[in-house]
């Protein structure tokens, strides 16, 4: 297998070209002399993209395949991986394709199990959980080997999602949290109201999906207890849509000032010192690039948005970066992402566990 030496500006915060080099797919830093130069191919490198919020069991590539095959699934995968994205975190499913699937060749996915809601309480495509199921769904999901339970904490049918009540009681929510905990599961909740992201924290969740209503409040919580947000910007025009057919216009603007609020809570947020992660949620496969121009036009700096997209995203997966021995995901850019995240769409080489992937 031929050794590659790479000469790059390592993002998202480098500022200057560091050599590393490619030995049987891993990433050394000790230099090999007959090393393959990749250097003409690109002068930006990032290990990868990450996608943290996708539900690969839908089809919002609009395939035309069944929701909850695994063709369904392979095929949003695939859709991934030629754009650079090699890290997934699938946050609710409507079947269990996805762990069926082996990542062989295939993006890493972080699953979640089902979307679980009480019937009526989340657009059909969850599992219908009412409250006195829900800790031992939970807990089953988690002992189903899914690292993630994800819990529709709000809901409201009229489209005015500022104004969702809470799905569950706060008991029993707190609860099921702490069971899914308890088994090695972490706990991501769809929350957008103001109470429903106060219940996910009260509770005691791992992340907070979408978030749209959250005040500096409960940032300043989410710091302390070191709760990760994707707010998921990027939705806000299907969001709208969507509450515009539920409730009228009145649900539709509800929905636009809370992506509002989200957009200017975001620099908040990043000064707070609350980790901020990127995710498409309803976007096609690929569309990580778009969540990247999101964060930044809110005002948060570059790099940082980057970051979200990438490496941030990988140290709270526990997935490594560019580091000696990690599994050689590069994706090379002929220019700097971090000015024009547009160009997040043209690598000019993506190297994935050591296989050089046609772009
Ligand atoms: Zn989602």
């Amino acid at each position: 297998m031929p050794a590659y030496r790479v000469c790059a500006t390592f993002l998202p915060d480098g500022d200057q070209h560091r050599d590393l080099w490619v030995r049987d797919r891993r990433i050394t830093f000790e230099p090999i002399d007959d090393a393959e130069d990749l250097v003409p191919r690109g002068r930006f490198v990032i290990p990868g993209l990450v996608d943290c919020h996708v539900h690969l069991t839908l089809d919002f590539a609009q395939s035309g395949l069944p929701p909850g095959s695994p063709e369904l699934v392979d095929a949003n995968l695939r859709g991934h991986l030629a754009t650079g994205t090699f890290i997934l975190r699938d946050m609710g499913a409507v079947s269990d394709a996805t762990q069926r699937l082996s990542d062989e060749g295939r993006p890493r996915v972080h699953y979640a199990g089902r979307l679980l809601a009480p019937p009526g309480r989340y657009f059909g495509v969850q599992r219908d959980t009412p409250s006195e199921e829900l800790v031992e769904v939970a807990t089953r999901e988690a002992k189903s080997g899914a690292r993630w339970v994800k819990i529709i904490a709000d809901f409201d049918e009229s489209g005015d999602l500022l104004n969702g009540t809470p799905n569950y009681p706060q008991e029993t929510l707190a609860a099921a949290v702490k069971a899914a905990q308890a088994e090695g599961a972490r706990v991501a909740v769809h929350a957008v109201s103001p109470a429903g992201i106060e219940a996910g924290l009260a509770a005691g969740v791992d992340s907070i999906e979408h978030g749209t209503g959250i005040s500096k409040r409960q940032l300043e919580e989410m710091a302390a207890r070191q709760i990760v947000w994707t707010p998921t910007l990027v939705i806000a025009p299907g969001a709208a849509a969507m509450s515009r057919e539920m409730g009228g216009e009145r649900a539709e603007r509800a929905v636009l000032n809370g992506f509002e609020n989200a957009r200017q809570m975001v620099p908040v947020a990043a000064r707070l010192g609350v980790t901020i992660l990127a995710g498409t949620d309803m976007c096609p496969p690929g569309s990580i690039w778009r969540e990247v121009v999101a964060l930044q036009a809110s005002g948060l700096e570059p790099a940082l948005a980057l970051a979200a997209a990438s490496t941030t995203a990988r140290a709270f997966l526990g997935e490594p970066a560019l580091a000696e021995g990690a599994p050689a995901d590069l994706v090379l850019y002929e220019r700097d992402p971090r000015n024009d995240p547009e160009f997040l769409t043209q690598p000019s080489l993506i190297m994935f566990r050591g296989q050089l992937i046609a772009t």
